[in-house]
C-alpha cells in the first residue's frame, strides 16, 4: 500500500491530559491494595495477553501493516508474536521465578532472596516493534506483580489506536492503563512518580526520560539504539554472509534498533561482498523491491527526508531509488563513503547500508572503539580466535557471531545497551527482574545468643576478633 494509499488518521489519537493528570496515585492504590500479588491474578494477565494477540493480532498487523507496510510474517515474528512467546514462558516459569531463592549456609541465621514487584512502573514505546516493545516489558511487570502505564509511540498511530481500544477490554484496567499520545502526554506522565520507568527510543529522549526520573529518584531501564557495526574478514563465505547481513539490514526496511548500521569489511573482499549482497537483495526482493509486500516502508515523510539526504554520503553500488510520495527507499547498498561523512555520524535507521573497506579485524576494531559502544555487534570469520579477540576488544550490548538479529531471539541471554545504547536488559527471567526488588531477608532464631557479642567488649574480645580477621 502506498502512502498515498494508506488513509492518515484524522488526528493522532490521544489521551485528554486531565485524564492522565494523578494516574500512578490512581493505580498506586490498586497496588496497596495487594490486589497484583497473588500469582492467580499475574496468570490471569499473561493469559489475557495471549488471549489479546490470539484473538486480536490479526487486528494489530493490519495497523502495523498500514503504519509501516510490515511483511505479515515479520509482523507475526518480530513483533507480535513475541508477546505470545514471552506470555507463555512467564506462564511456564512464574512459580520457580518467584520462589524466594535460598543462600548458603551462614552462621547467624537463615538467608533467603525475595523477588518484590516495584509497584507502578511507567513503559514507554517507540515505533518501530511498537507491538512487541510495549508489551514484552508488560509481561515481565504483570509477572513480577506490579500495575503498569503502557505509552505506545504516536507515530505509528493506527497501532497505537488499535492497542488503546484493546489493552482496557483485556487486561485489568484497575491495574493496567494506556495513555496514547505524544511529547505532551509523556511529559505530563514523566511528572508523576513511578517505581521504574522503563523506556525505548532514542538517546536524546532517553536523557529527558532520565532527567524526570532523577526527581523522584525514580530507576530507569532504557533501551536506546547507536550505531551497531558489523565485521566481514577476509575468510568467510561471502554468500552466506552477505544473505544474513541483508536480511538483518532490511528487515523492517532497516527500522530496527539492532540492524548492522554499517559494513567493515577486508579490503580484499569489499568487490566480491558488494556483489553478493546485491545477489541477496535480488533474491530476497526481486526486480522491484517497491512491489513486493515483502519489503516494509520508512515510516514517514520527516525520516524519508532525512535518509534521503544521508543517501548523498557515496556511491549508491545496489539501488538508491527514492520515492517520498510513498516512503520508499530501495535497499541501498553505498560505496566510498567516508568515515567523517554525515551517514557515518548518526544511526541510521533505514534500508542504506555503508560499506566501508578496512585492512583488517585489527583496524575494524579500533574504528568501532573510536566511536560509542553500540547496541549490538557483529563479526564474520570463519577462526574463533579472530571472533573472540573482537568480542574480547570491544564492547556493546551483545554480539552475534557469523550472523545478525538471532542473539536477541534467545531468551536466555539479556537484551539491552551499555554506555550510548543504553542501561539495563529484559526478555525472559530478566524482565521479571527487571521489574522486580531482590530483597533481603535474614530470620534468626532466639536460642543461639551468646552474651559475648554485646558490650562491654573488653581488651580480650577486641584482641581475639582482631587477631580472626587480620
Ligand atoms: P519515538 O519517536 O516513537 O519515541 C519513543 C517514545 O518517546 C514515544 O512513545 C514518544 O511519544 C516519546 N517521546 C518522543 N519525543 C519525546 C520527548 N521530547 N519527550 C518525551 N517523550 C518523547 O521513537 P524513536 O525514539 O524515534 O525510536 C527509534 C530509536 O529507538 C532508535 O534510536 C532505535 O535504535 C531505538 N530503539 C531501541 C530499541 C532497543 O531495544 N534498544 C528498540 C527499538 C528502537
Amino acid at each position: 500500500m502506498s502512502a498515498a494509499a494508506r488513509p492518515a488518521l484524522s488526528v493522532v489519537p490521544s489521551t485528554p491530559l486531565d485524564s492522565i493528570a494523578g494516574l500512578a496515585d490512581r493505580l498506586r492504590r490498586t497496588f496497596d491494595s495487594g490486589k497484583t500479588r497473588p500469582l492467580e491474578w499475574r496468570r490471569s494477565q499473561l493469559r489475557a495477553l495471549k488471549a489479546l494477540v490470539r484473538e486480536r493480532g490479526d487486528e494489530l498487523v493490519e495497523a502495523l501493516q498500514a503504519d509501516l507496510h510490515k511483511p505479515t510474517l515479520e509482523a507475526w515474528a518480530a513483533d507480535v508474536g513475541q508477546v505470545t512467546t514471552e506470555a507463555a514462558m512467564a506462564l511456564r516459569k512464574l512459580k520457580g521465578w518467584t520462589k524466594p531463592q535460598r543462600t548458603g549456609f551462614f552462621p547467624l541465621g537463615r538467608s533467603r532472596i525475595v523477588h518484590e514487584p516495584l509497584g507502578v512502573v511507567l513503559i514507554i514505546a517507540p515505533w518501530n516493534y511498537p507491538v512487541g516493545l510495549l508489551l514484552t516489558p508488560l509481561v515481565g511487570a504483570v509477572a513480577a506483580g506490579n500495575c503498569a502505564v503502557l505509552k505506545p509511540s504516536e507515530v505509528t498511530m493506527r497501532t497505537s489506536a488499535v492497542l488503546g481500544r484493546r489493552i482496557p477490554e483485556y487486561l485489568d484496567p484497575e491495574a493496567i492503563a494506556i495513555v496514547e499520545g505524544g511529547i505532551d502526554e509523556t511529559h505530563a506522565l514523566l511528572e508523576q512518580r513511578f517505581d521504574h520507568i522503563f523506556y525505548t527510543g532514542n538517546g536524546r529522549v532517553g536523557r529527558v526520560v532520565m532527567e524526570a526520573a532523577a526527581k523522584h529518584l525514580t530507576p530507569v531501564t532504557l533501551e536506546l539504539g547507536g550505531k551497531s557495526p558489523c565485521i566481514v574478514d577476509h575468510d568467510v563465505d561471502l554468500k552466506v554472509a552477505a544473505r544474513r547481513i541483508a536480511w538483518g539490514k532490511f528487515m523492517n526496511a532497516g527500522q530496527t534498533c539492532i540492524a548492522p548500521d554499517y559494513i567493515l569489511v577486508h579490503e580484499s573482499r569489499e568487490q566480491e561482498l558488494v556483489r553478493e549482497l546485491g545477489a541477496a537483495i535480488h533474491d530476497f526482493f526481486g526486480d522491484d523491491p517497491k512491489r513486493t509486500p515483502d519489503y516494509a516502508r520508512v515510516v514517514n515523510r520527516r525520516h524519508h527526508e532525512r535518509l534521503s539526504k544521508l543517501l548523498a554520503s557515496g556511491e549508491a553500488a545496489i539501488g538508491g531509488q527514492s520515492d517520498p510520495e510513498d516512503c520508499y527507499i530501495a535497499p541501498t547498498v553505498l560505496r566510498g563513503v567516508a568515515p567523517d561523512s554525515p551517514i557515518m555520524q548518526e544511526e541510521i535507521f533505514g534500508p542504506i547500508l555503508p560499506v566501508l573497506p578496512v585492512r583488517g579485524v585489527d583496524d575494524a576494531i579500533e574504528f568501532v572503539r573510536r566511536g560509542e559502544k553500540p547496541l549490538a555487534l557483529y563479526i564474520f570469520s570463519s577462526s574463533e580466535a579472530t571472533a573472540e579477540k573482537v568480542v574480547g576488544a570491544t564492547s556493546s550490548g551483545g554480539v552475534c557471531v557469523n550472523g545478525t538479529i538471532f542473539h536477541i531471539a534467545n531468551p536466555a541471554l539479556p537484551f539491552g545497551g551499555v554506555g550510548e545504547s543504553g542501561m539495563g536488559a529484559y526478555h525472559g527471567r530478566h524482565t521479571f527482574e527487571t521489574f522486580s526488588h531482590k530483597k533481603s531477608v535474614l530470620s534468626r532464631g532466639f536460642r543461639f545468643d551468646p552474651k559475648w557479642m554485646y558490650p562491654p567488649y573488653g581488651g580480650l574480645k577486641t584482641k581475639l576478633v582482631q587477631r580472626f580477621l587480620k
